[in-house]
């Protein structure tokens, strides 16, 4: 038998998003002789973006709808270091971590995701719900539906606040899960009332106007109160359990929780650490997907933003940069050249509405059936088979 080959270059991915379970994957498929892999993660179980907002309506169980990293990196030979990256050092090429010591690298690839922004609204960051870290949000969600189940008889408010497309699908997703549960518990008679603040003049930005159309027929048939042209400007708290939303047009809701969804925001340290960003502290890569200022770090993902094709922050362009960003870490590591990578401008966009439907669009085009839904689980169904 031959003696594996001495470790030569390391190779440290930071963050187990989704471009990073696909790198994974084919890092298993296809081995790189002589590289030790490290993956750095916060977080084992990664929540699959597309189906997130029916894990909330209960159509799909934790395990389904989240990635087990564990079995992915034994597959691939990977170290598995669980713990928060905190800041690089770029001159001695060390990744510094909460807990561990300094990880060396020959090669990183950063896939970190983002978070959405709260931290200039007074009561946002103690009274509200941020859609992300998942865990932390599905925790609160899970804490909710067991009040709701020890307490039917108790009228339910919910505000969500960002009308974008990640907003849209949770509040649509919450309403049928908690209708299902008040129905199940006996008490379907019992007040239940979600509110979408939203800033814009529309929800789903960037969405064609017959979906956004088709959304807003949702709302007004099932009931959820659609404030646009609504800057939530201070969350506070009313009583223990209690929160009251304030908008700048002088609009007040209270209500029992508040979940944030607001637009993305990049974390501190890539930025702090030297790496060249955006205004928003994301990073700025080259079609390559390597950083504009350090070749020998890559980046994808919502914590990346290609400086000559700037694409919305979403979990389809971070699935898309899963084969371009194996194919050139390979590539660095093996001295051979890189490939650039165009994410597609258009793309087929699919949300779910919870009650059994789905709006597909694509450029111009809509189209909502319940067919799409099936669709749309085939699609998700056979990306979750690959793990
Ligand atoms: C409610 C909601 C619904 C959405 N629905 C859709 C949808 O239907 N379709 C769609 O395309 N997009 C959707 N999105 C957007 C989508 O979730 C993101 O665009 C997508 O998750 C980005 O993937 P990523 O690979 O960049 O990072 P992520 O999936 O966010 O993964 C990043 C990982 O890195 C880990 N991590 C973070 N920081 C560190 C650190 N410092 N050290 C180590 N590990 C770290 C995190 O714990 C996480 O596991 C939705 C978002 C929300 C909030």
């Amino acid at each position: 038998m031959q003696a594996p080959l001495p470790i030569r270059q390391d190779l440290v991915l930071i963050g187990g998003g989704h471009t990073h379970a696909i790198v994974l994957h084919k890092l298993a498929m296809h081995p790189l002789p002589g590289v030790r892999l490290t993956l750095i993660t916060n977080l084992v179980d990664t929540p699959y973006s597309g189906m997130l907002p029916c894990h909330i309506s209960g159509l799909y169980d934790f395990d389904t709808a989240h990635i087990d990293l564990r079995p992915l990196t034994r597959f691939a030979h990977c170290r598995l270091v669980m713990d928060a990256a905190v800041g690089l050092d770029l001159a001695a090429r060390r990744v510094h971590c909460a807990e561990h010591p300094p990880i060396a690298y020959d090669l990183l690839s950063i896939d970190t995701g983002s978070t959405p922004a709260t931290i200039a609204v007074p009561g946002a960051a103690d009274y509200a719900i941020p859609a992300k870290p998942v865990p932390q949000l599905l925790q609160a969600w899970a804490a909710l539906l067991e009040q709701v189940r020890q307490q039917p008889d108790r009228p339910v408010t919910i505000a969500i606040v960002g009308g974008g497309v990640g907003g849209v699908e949770l509040v649509l997703n919450m309403q049928v899960r908690l209708q299902a549960l008040l129905a199940e518990v006996g008490h379907s008679q019992t007040p239940l009332t979600l509110h979408l603040f939203h800033r814009g003049e529309d929800i789903a930005n960037g969405r064609n106007c017959s979906t956004r159309r088709l959304l807003r027929r949702h709302f007004d048939r099932r009931g959820i109160k659609l404030h646009l042209q609504e800057s939530v400007v201070a969350v506070e708290l009313e009583a223990p359990d209690r929160r009251r939303v304030h908008c700048a047009s002088g609009l007040t809701v209270g209500c029992d929780r508040v979940f944030w969804v607001t637009h993305a925001a990049a974390p501190g340290w890539p930025k702090e650490s030297g790496l060249a960003t955006d205004e928003q502290g994301f990073i700025l890569v080259k079609d390559t997907l390597q950083s504009l200022s350090h070749p020998e770090v890559f980046a994808a993902g919502d914590v990346a933003t290609m400086v000559n094709h700037a694409r919305p922050k979403a979990g389809v362009f971070a699935v898309r940069q899963g084969p371009p960003l194996f194919h050139n870490l390979q590539a660095a590591l093996q001295g051979q050249p890189l490939k650039p990578f165009r994410p597609q401008r258009q793309y087929l966009n699919i949300i779910d509405t919870g009650d059994g439907s789905a709006i597909a669009s694509r450029g111009p085009f809509t189209f909502e059936s319940s067919w799409m839904r099936a669709w749309k689980n085939h699609i998700d169904q056979k990306f979750m088979g690959l793990f």
